[in-house]
């Protein structure tokens, strides 16, 4: 560094400074991965503040996730200090979800929208094809959907769809009903799923030009990272967002901002976006690499910008990075180099199950800690989230800290779900959707007749479900299921008046409270009930934590962003945990060590990329996203047979570790694999190239693992197994399942979370979680 010390350009190489200072209509950053791309676009929010070339109201910043967005908004701030409150950083579905909540009423909406996550509108889904019997056309909740937004994404509808399709195809005609029965629903629910955020937003902005003239005035310079993985409903949006406005909306309009062209029209917001083809993994999502191709036709006079330096990762990690990269047709070749050094080799491992594959992590964690390592600057990646199994029960045992990003999310879980579900029918009492939902939950004696007779007064009066439960006094209905929805109606009503004024967690205290629904799971004698009730319990306190943080929030406020929580999210550095997370979770993130598993084929290449077009290129992309993660140790783990479904499969190793060079990895194999009866053992220690798979095998059949026919922990509740009361100290000897006896040598912590320290005879220090390892005291 040392450009005479300023901060916005200190170190900056002659391209990163070149896209800082940029000043002009459009500016397109290509780079590879960790070549600084985010840094710059951070930097150029920035001096665009500190020059006060731009008030923060003026700068619109997309991010993929809100936990990039959050960082962002960190290090400007660093940078410029109070001068960056106020700035729009945010997701694309954050920005569109701002713009809809203020511009509603103007098109049919209210502002009190619910916004259906993939669980809900894969519970209407599975009512509306029921209903059609579509089933036995082959229609599931989760192909539909996935054309629905795949078709919401090329920023088509229902009317557009039933131009375009073939009505002489049974298959279309049931589709376009499902199609068309999902979007009534959702309209009259005053509902929008994710998909509609982004394309609802563009039409009302093409619909009326004066409001979209609000945000083209007022967005004066659009930045957008990550822009490999926009797909063209996101793309449109920002069109929309940077056109001029044109001299008869400004005068109509009456903008009192002086007009600075000749014509009385208001320029184009300056677009600056940032992009890596070789990142491009959400094809499947409509993402379109064409995107960064067509840029410069689609925004003549656009500046582009190539940088080559990376500044994250070790030579060895880049070459390899490379190496795999290359194999993929159809890119501009470019090479990442670093003056950092070559660093240590890559790690390989072969275990012979997922189990060992997951004791191999833990292990390398553990030592990497010892040597002084954070947790937080370590992160376990694979593809699939049944993958998360084995490593949370071995991180589990071994009292490792983790924290697993997306999967079994909290806001997914099914006692959240109704918890929410209650706030949402206060909020946006037209939400059939949640009405459903909490009607008999906990159970309160209103059956599936009384929900098909209470959705037929509110069909026939033509009104919504939440009205029905107020009529239905005259419904005719005995005297213990009347009285149970009306006090569930009164309930609503409570809640709704302490909305208007109270607080969220008093809302929802309330609900969770006086609706029974946690005293039901108080009461129940499934034990994993006791751990839902503490998991609204920690609803109350998320909300409460929301009020801090947002003193003037309102219970709309907080349910908008919570249906934003992207996985990303729940990732917090200063915690001290290890990060578990999928390939697609890790883009744009960067860690000292990083692990990437199941590097098996069907996994990674995963299955069904096989039947895509371009799948397999795409899931090599995301090997290289994984790859470029890791700043200076790289793990590349596999396991000969993976349990999967509830079966236990021969594993064979990915195509794509052939594409990594030898001379950079370093193989390891566990002591079990090289034993093991299948004729692995060998050509595993040179590596899998020389592995001989079942094909070729025909004595194959190796033993299974012993391991993997035990019970193992819940790892989800930690239930199975529960050493709760068991009193150990320094200097007591146990016996565990799989390391033998050994002495303890300390306990810490406390109540479930006590740990004990113990020094194995044969394995080895460990720790573990006392609460549920396979323990006893001798
Ligand atoms: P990705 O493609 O993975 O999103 P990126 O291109 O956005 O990567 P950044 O995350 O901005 O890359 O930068 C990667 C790392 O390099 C960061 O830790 C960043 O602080 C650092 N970095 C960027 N530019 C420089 C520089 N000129 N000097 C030193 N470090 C730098
Ligand atoms: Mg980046």
């Amino acid at each position: 560094g040392g450009d005479g010390g300023d901060p916005l350009l200190d170190g900056l190489n002659p391209q990163q400074r070149e896209a800082v200072e940029y000043r002009g209509p459009a500016l397109l950053i290509v780079a590879g991965a960790g070549s600084g791309k985010t840094s710059v676009l951070t930097r150029r929010i920035a001096g665009l503040l500190r020059s006060g070339e731009a008030f923060p109201s003026q700068i619109l910043a997309i991010t993929f996730t809100n936990k990039a967005a959050a960082e962002m908004r960190e290090r400007v701030g660093h940078l410029v200090g109070r001068a960056a409150d106020g700035m729009w950083i945010s997701t694309f579905h954050s920005a569109c979800v701002r713009i809809l909540r203020r511009e509603a009423e103007n098109f049919g909406f209210k502002a009190g929208f619910t916004i259906y996550d993939s669980a809900d509108t894969r519970v209407l889904l599975k009512r509306i094809i029921k209903e059609l019997d579509a089933d036995v056309l082959g229609f599931t909740p989760g192909n539909a959907g996935a054309r629905i937004s795949k078709l919401k994404n090329e920023l088509g509808d229902v009317d557009s769809f039933a131009r375009n399709m073939n009505v002489n195809d049974p298959n279309e005609v049931a589709f376009l009903e499902i199609f068309r029965r999902y979007t009534r629903e959702l309209t009259s629910a005053n509902a929008f799923d994710f998909d509609d955020l982004i394309s609802q937003t563009v039409f009302l902005f093409r619909a009326f030009p004066h409001i979209a003239a609000l945000y083209q005035r007022r967005f004066r310079h659009v930045l957008v990272d990550e822009y490999q993985d926009t797909n063209h409903a996101q793309y449109s949006l920002i069109r929309e967002l940077t056109r001029p406005v044109p001299a008869d909306v400004v005068a109509r309009a009456g903008f009192d901002t002086p007009v600075r062209t000749g014509d009385g029209s208001i320029e184009g917001a300056s677009l600056t976006v940032v992009g890596d083809s070789d990142q491009s993994i959400y094809a499947f999502r409509g993402a379109d690499i064409r995107n960064i191709v067509e840029f410069e036709r689609d925004f003549p006079g656009a500046t582009v910008i190539l940088l080559e330096q990376n500044y994250r990762s070790t030579q060895n990690i880049l070459s390899a990075a490379n190496a795999v990269i290359s194999h993929n047709f159809d890119r501009k070749d470019k090479k990442l180099w670093t003056s950092v050094g070559d660093g240590d080799k890559i790690v390989g491992y072969t275990g012979y199950s997922g189990h060992d594959e997951a004791q191999f992590v833990a292990d390398e964690i553990e030592k990497l800690h010892r040597e002084g390592m954070p947790y937080s600057q370590m992160a376990v990646f694979y593809r699939t989230n049944a993958q998360t199994r084995a490593l949370e029960e071995i991180f589990i045992r071994s009292a490792l800290p983790y924290r697993v990003m997306g999967g079994t999310k909290f806001y997914e879980r099914a006692e959240i779900k109704d918890a929410m579900a209650y706030l949402t029918a206060v909020v946006n009492p037209a939400d059939a959707l949640a009405i459903r939902r909490i009607l008999n939950t906990p159970k309160r004696g209103i059956g599936p007749a009384t929900e098909t007779q209470l959705q037929s007064f509110a069909d026939n009066a033509e009104t919504s479900l939440r009205e029905a439960l107020r009529e239905s006094g005259t419904l005719g209905f005995g005297p213990k299921v009347a009285g149970a929805i009306r006090t569930l109606s009164d309930l609503l009503d409570e809640a709704s008046a302490l909305a208007a004024e109270g607080k969220v967690s008093d809302v929802l205290t309330l609900l969770v409270t006086k609706s029974g629904l946690v005293d039901a799971l108080r009461m129940s004698r499934d034990p994993q009930d006791e751990a839902r009730a503490e998991n609204i319990e920690e609803l109350v306190a998320v909300t409460k934590e929301y009020e801090r943080n947002n003193p003037d929030g309102t219970l709309i406020d907080f349910l908008t962003e919570v249906s934003l929580v992207a996985a990303a999210d729940e990732l917090d550095d200063s915690s001290g945990t290890v990060s578990l997370m999928t390939l697609h979770t890790a883009k744009g993130l960067e860690f000292d060590a990083v692990f990437l598993t199941g590097v098996e084929e069907e996994l990674l290449p995963h299955k069904m990329s096989a039947n895509e077009p371009g799948g397999p290129a795409e899931e090599r992309r995301l090997f290289y996203v994984g790859i470029t993660r890791a700043r200076k140790k790289l793990h590349i783990s596999l396991a000969m047979s993976r349990a999967q479904f509830g079966e236990t499969a021969v594993a064979m190793p990915s195509r794509f570790l052939q594409e990594v060079p030898d001379e950079l990895i370093e193989w390891r194999q566990s002591p079990g694999a090289a034993r093991s009866r299948g004729g692995y053992g060998q050509g595993a220690l040179n590596g899998p190239r020389g592995w001989k798979g079942p094909n070729n095998d025909r004595d194959g059949g190796f033993a299974l693992p012993r391991a993997e026919k035990k019970v193992w922990p819940n790892a989800v509740t930690g239930t199975v197994r529960d050493n709760g009361d068991l009193e150990l100290a320094a200097g007591d000897r146990i016996r565990h399942t799989d390391f033998g006896e050994g002495r303890v040598l300390a306990v810490t912590g406390e109540g479930t979370k006590r740990v004990a320290h113990v020094a194995f005879d044969a394995a080895g220090q460990k720790k573990l979680l006392i609460k549920i390892a396979p323990i006893e005291k001798l």
